[in-house]
């Protein structure tokens, strides 16, 4: 729990000096605890207080980062239990694994499926985080090499998984300078994998079949002088799983339980591709900050993104696009000009519509706060004068010289006023925007 103004006042010297500006040791308390004031103005703390507060102020749910260069990749940090209560920070990292067992040609392959799992949806690239090299063949060497081709083969963070100690050393000397998660440690090789973590500067996964055990395990963990900890639950099943990670959640965020205090890694086993992206999305609902997949299947994966980009937006401020005009293909001043409003999933799907029309065309999107046509229409966001207003902004006098505007069917009651309002002719469009090829191919033309 964060301190109170009256729990920090019992750390603080109390001797009323006012070198730090207030007038009593308790203001400054009051002041400390709403974050209004630094600890360092006060010059005769203890170091020991200091400590205490420190470790208070810190954010329930650490921040842990793995990888390196523009790939590399955080989780955890979040605050919330429930996404309406603020919003989730920072998105579930997907991974795919990659076994040791596999050489050669097949290796290869293997990497470059992952690498290619990318994907554009409403406008913002998604795809593959991390990869997952799974020490199948219980082997050293084995492990090291197929770690060593990810790295050399992919720029893609990475994942380290044995249980072996001198397996993962082999394996963090092959991947020197690539910051990769070390997964796992168990109770019984805590100290030994902590070492590697600790000379290497790799975040570490604590793996335990308890949220007990798993507590125990980080405290070893950090006492071993390694702060970044992953948590793992092992040998449950989806029901056990889902329900104790819910309570890690609540002792991370709520009881600030600190050896709960950090981001979860979740390893989905299935049998179809379907069943593991089903699995994956229920862990990335609640609340594995990592999940690892052995399915490299493209469709699988883009529903299992798509989960995380749902989730993982701001429940207060919706997906939007820029308010200018945006051309289609090669338009020209014979162009057909449409308005659509500035919600991403809008603005994109008319995008593609009229991509697919082959007709060239300019799209005027207007601000509509990232509300779509109807939700804007009936708040109000969207009528006449807002869209002449837009129009004269973004010039479209100079653009076309036709002074025709489509406007999407869903507000064909506006086309009077707007008419009236810019002067131009007013063309109704299609209400649905997959009928915007055949519009502009029969009727625009
Ligand atoms: S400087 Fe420190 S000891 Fe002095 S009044 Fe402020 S809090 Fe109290």
């Amino acid at each position: 729990m964060a301190l109170t103004g009256l729990d920090i006042f019992k750390l603080l010297p109390k001797t009323n000096c006012k070198k730090c500006g207030m007038p009593t040791c308790l203001a400054f308390a009051m002041q400390l605890a709403q974050k209004k004031a630094k600890l360092d103005k006060c010059p005769d703390v203890s170091e020991e207080a200091k400590q205490l507060l420190a470790a208070a102020a810190a954010p329930p749910m650490r921040l842990v980062k793995f990888g390196s260069g523009d790939n590399q990749v955080q989780a955890g940090q979040e605050t919330a239990l429930f996404r309406h209560e603020d919003k989730f920070y920072n998105p579930t990292v997907l991974a795919a694994t990659i076994s040791d067992k596999l050489t050669g040609t097949e290796l290869h392959n293997r990497i470059e499926a992952i690498n290619a799992l990318k994907f554009e949806r409403i406008g913002t690239k998604i795809g593959a985080k991390a990869i997952a090299v799974i020490n199948e063949s219980g082997l050293a060497d084995a492990f090291a090499a197929a770690a060593a081709a990810v790295k050399n083969q992919s720029k893609l963070a990475i994942i380290l998984v044995s249980d072996s100690p001198q397996a993962i050393a082999a394996a963090v000397s092959k991947t020197a300078g690539a910051m990769p998660l070390i997964a796992s440690a168990k109770m019984d090789t805590a100290e030994a994998i902590a070492k590697i973590a600790k000379e290497n500067n790799c975040p570490v996964v604590a793996k335990a079949n308890s949220i007990e055990a798993i507590s125990q395990l980080s405290e070893k963990i950090k006492a071993q002088g390694v702060e970044d900890i992953v948590l793992t639950l092992d040998g449950m099943n989806l029901r056990d799983q889902m329900f104790n990670l819910s309570r890690m959640r609540v002792l991370s965020l709520k009881k600030v339980f600190r050896p709960m205090g950090y981001p979860v890694i979740s390893f989905v086993k299935g049998t179809s591709c379907d069943q593991q992206a089903a699995i994956a999305t229920s862990l990335i609902c609640k609340y594995s900050n990592i999940v690892v997949v052995d399915t490299v299947e493209p469709g699988a994966w883009l529903a299992m993104l798509t989960a995380v980009m749902n989730i993982y937006s701001d429940p207060q401020k919706p997906v939007q696009v820029e308010p200018k005009i945006y051309p289609v293909g090669e338009p020209n001043e014979n162009s057909p000009l449409l308005f659509t409003t500035n919600f991403s999933l809008t603005y994109y799907t008319v995008e593609s519509d009229v991509e697919a029309s082959r007709v060239p065309s300019y799209i005027l999107v207007v601000d509509t706060e990232g509300t779509s046509v109807l939700t804007a229409y009936s708040g109000d966001k969207l009528n006449e004068k807002i869209v002449a207003e837009a129009m004269k902004k973004f010039n479209t006098e100079n653009l076309v010289k036709h002074r025709k505007l489509i406007i999407p069917g869903y507000v064909a009651v506006m086309s009077g006023k707007l008419e009236e309002a810019t002067g131009w002719e007013i063309m109704v469009g299609p209400r649905e925007s997959s009928m915007l090829p055949k519009y502009l191919q029969e009727v625009w033309k």
